[in-house]
């Protein structure tokens, strides 16, 4: 059986790349991110000694992001998590946020973005190279991301959702809620992933509980909370391959999911069939919502997450027809195969 056991914690930035600074100038983003980092690892080593806890850094060095994700692939760690402080100019601007890779430029998401990519400039000259002639404050350069599949999609979102529920009971309340942007450092990571933002270095208020090193600790322990959580529903539903957590499904097409076997089974499917799955979200949406784009979709629950999907194609071929259109609203949309119920990996 697989299980969780290796975790990638990556301190935002270090050394030379102070990352956001206080108003004042004199508390920085890297001492802030290092700190909470650190006891975060801590938590999970003294809670979970069979899991091998890895740091991109663990002291005030500069690392480069490239550097980073490679320390993650290498290593074939299960989870990353990187962790970092948010600023912005506008002062009100406040809360926690956690991102997982995504294209999406076209919200504000985009500030953060560009401001948590643009350390690669301090890389040296060769950073065009090594990143694939990316320019991380030219907004054209990120039409490289819009290409992007992200296998690991679903449980990083997992992982978001879990880490933003348990900030609710933090010392930062207002959850600005789990965005999808092109951040370099999780672009090429080959496992789930995550970067949260704990706060906004520039808001006087969010600034008081991030100065204050007894809050470090209370961020560890949320997200130490949120990976506990996602540990146990990655070891019980990912571990063979089937998503076997798979809950529900709205009535009315076709397949529906229960929780467990006891319950009684009003109507199930055995046949396979296919569904293009457009997005995963941690909440029911409208059905005119306009994420949906117009298009009639079904969701099915599968842990916290609202797996969202367009049709119901008896053969791979007529799904793979139509995921040519529907990729051109949803350019992340891909073809999934249900089975007696539930959500089967396409590579089985
Ligand atoms: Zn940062």
């Amino acid at each position: 059986m697989v299980v969780l056991k290796k975790v990638v914690i990556d301190p935002g930035h270090g050394g030379a790349d102070p990352g956001a600074l206080s108003a004042d100038k004199k508390v920085k983003e890297k001492d802030i991110t290092l700190s909470v980092s650190l006891k975060l690892g801590d938590l999970i080593k003294r809670n979970y000694p069979g899991i091998e806890v890895i740091y991109t850094r663990k002291t005030d060095v500069f690392v480069a992001l490239d550097k980073r994700t490679e320390i993650a692939n290498k290593n074939k760690a299960d989870l990353f998590i990187s962790i970092h402080v948010n600023a912005a100019v506008a002062r009100a601007a406040t809360g926690s946020e956690t991102f997982v890779m995504g294209a999406d430029k076209s919200s504000s998401n985009f500030e953060v973005t560009m401001l948590e990519n643009s350390v690669i400039m301090m890389e040296g000259e060769d950073y065009a190279t090594r990143y694939e002639g990316f320019e991380p404050n030219n907004p054209e350069s990120y039409i490289i991301f819009t290409l992007l599949q992200n296998a690991h999609l679903e449980q990083s979102l997992e992982m978001a959702s879990l880490v933003q529920k348990h900030f609710n009971n933090g010392p930062i309340k207002v959850s600005r809620g789990i965005k999808q942007g092109p951040l370099l450092v999780l672009w090429k990571t080959s496992m789930p992933s995550v970067l949260i933002e704990l706060g906004f270095i520039s808001n006087p208020l969010d600034f008081k509980i991030l100065n204050n090193r007894a809050n470090h600790d209370k961020f560890a322990a949320l997200i130490f909370n949120a990976f506990k959580e996602y540990k146990q529903i990655y070891d019980k539903d990912y571990s063979n391959g089937r998503d076997t957590a798979a809950k529900e499904v709205i009535p009315g097409n076709g397949v529906q999911l229960f929780p467990d076997s006891n319950k009684k089974v009003v109507k199930q499917q055995s046949e396979t069939h296919y569904r293009i799955q457009i997005m995963a979200v941690n909440k029911v949406l409208r059905s005119n919502s306009p994420d949906l784009k117009g298009r009639d979709a079904n969701y099915i629950k599968v842990g916290n997450l609202y797996k969202y999907t367009i049709g119901e194609y008896p053969s791979i071929n007529m799904a793979k027809e139509d995921l040519v259109s529907v990729r051109r609203d949803f350019p992340q949309a891909f073809i999934i195969v249900v089975r007696d119920g539930t959500i089967i990996p396409l590579n089985k």
